[in-house]
């Protein structure tokens, strides 16, 4: 079995999808994990911030935004404007329902997001599942929401992959056809209600696809040569990285390089499972190979970090010993589910830089409590340069003469700053 993986952008037109059509017929034993089209996610999000302002006018035109957009590749597929597929129809329409009859609760917030969020693969996957079949690629649907069970943690949860284990495979074995197509980025909690993995989570979901499934390799299709090293958008300068290990990319993952999701390394490696990413243009590149034999990378990597947010704590009793705390503070941050992502601390001060977050306020207000003072930047970012010479730091980090925080060592340097 191989694992096949297509992000938003891979299929975000009828072009897309005929694309992946391309790419995936002539495999035998494969499984699709498939990422919401094009930009849905976000759109999504907004019919999640109108049903937050109670705004249903707003959500069902939003609503019927995102089904027209379907639509359009749907009619080019099936070759008919009329063309309807009963399933996406039931879909958005169970997806109005439950926007336009529920009041919104604050306290729900991450569960009502996630099980709005969902319908862009549910969608997706329906429609490439179905245009699949028309092309005679027999092929079964997966629902993941009952394949994957996750922590009771929305938003951002962590597949159970024992636990999933068995509800997969049984899946897997009861079909007739040996082409599985199923959702990127969700699973169900334990109460049964839908989760979401974190943003960009359909990598993750396809790693434990392959974990569960002892898959020989798994390979992520995207809009790029393989993984750089940088963002070829920011730095045009990037340059095409062939071979890399397991730790060297989880660590690019971490700093925020967009290549692959951080939480997908681990199922891999656990099983020693090579992982590509190939440009879905062109299915005969080599791309880039992840393995557990590769040697270290000694190429710069030069990453920014978007959407962030600083947050500055002081002890108000400027004890010295902010350390003794360091427990009640990251506690906070985990209850509120805020990552962070860069540590710069003095004898009494503290600076995270963490992921922008619906609840740094309350936390600041929880932490206030706790005897600090507290500050929030809003509107940051943080750039990472590994492996850096003269002439990078000289063009990329001591330009900034703005910056709120740099820490340099020997090898890395990292610079948290305002947006440019
Ligand atoms: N559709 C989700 C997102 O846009 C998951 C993914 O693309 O991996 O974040
Ligand atoms: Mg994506």
């Amino acid at each position: 079995m191989k694992v096949y993986k297509f992000g938003g952008a891979s299929v975000k037109s009828a072009e897309g999808v005929r694309n992946l059509v391309n790419i995936v017929r002539g495999e035998e034993e494969l499984f699709i994990i498939v990422s919401a089209m094009g930009k849905t996610t976000n759109a999504l999000e907004e019919v999640f911030d109108a049903m937050r302002k109670g705004d249903t006018a707003l959500c069902e035109s939003k609503i019927a935004e995102i089904k027209a957009y379907h639509y359009t590749s749907i009619a080019d597929l099936f070759g008919s404007a009329e063309y309807r597929i009963k399933a996406v129809d039931d879909l958005f329409e169970a997806l109005r329902k439950a926007v336009t009859t529920n009041r919104f609760e604050r306290s729900r917030a991450e569960e009502w997001y996630d099980h709005i969020v969902a319908y862009g693969e549910l969608v997706s996957t329906t429609i490439i599942s179905a245009y699949l079949a028309k092309e005679g690629i027999v092929n079964t649907w997966i629902d993941m929401r009952k394949c994957f069970l996750t922590q009771a943690r929305h938003k951002d949860a962590n597949v159970l992959i024992e636990q999933s284990a068995t509800p997969l495979r049984l899946a897997v074995a009861g079909a007739e056809s040996r082409i599985f197509v199923g959702q990127g980025f969700i699973g169900s909690a334990p109460d049964g209600t839908t989760t979401t993995l974190g943003r960009e989570g359909s990598d993750y979901s396809a790693a434990v696809v392959a974990n569960i499934l002892n898959a020989d390799s798994m390979t992520v299709w995207k809009d790029v040569e393989g993984i750089l090293n940088a963002d070829p958008k920011i730095f045009p300068d990037a340059v095409k990285i062939d071979h890399l290990n397991y730790v060297d990319t989880i660590e690019l993952a971490y700093s925020g390089a967009q290549i692959i999701h951080p939480k997908t390394i681990k199922p891999l490696q656990n099983k020693n499972i090579p992982l590509y990413v190939k440009p879905f243009g062109n299915k005969a590149a080599a791309g880039s190979e992840i393995s557990g034999s590769a040697a270290t990378i000694s190429t710069p990597i030069i990453i920014l970090k978007r959407n962030q947010s600083l947050l500055r704590l002081r002890s108000r009793d400027l004890s010295f010993v902010l350390e003794e705390k360091f427990p009640i503070i990251f506690a906070t941050l985990e209850r509120f589910r805020i990552k962070t992502n860069l540590i710069h601390n003095t004898a009494v001060e503290l600076a995270l830089c963490v992921e922008e977050s619906w609840h740094l306020e309350e936390v600041a207000t929880a932490l206030q409590s706790e005897g600090f003072d507290t500050e929030v930047v809003e509107k940051v970012e943080l750039l990472t340069i590994r492996h850096y010479d003269n002439e990078l730091f000289s063009r990329y980090a001591s330009k900034h003469n703005d910056f709120l925080i740099r820490q340099t060592t020997t090898d890395t340097v990292r610079i948290v700053k305002p947006i440019c």
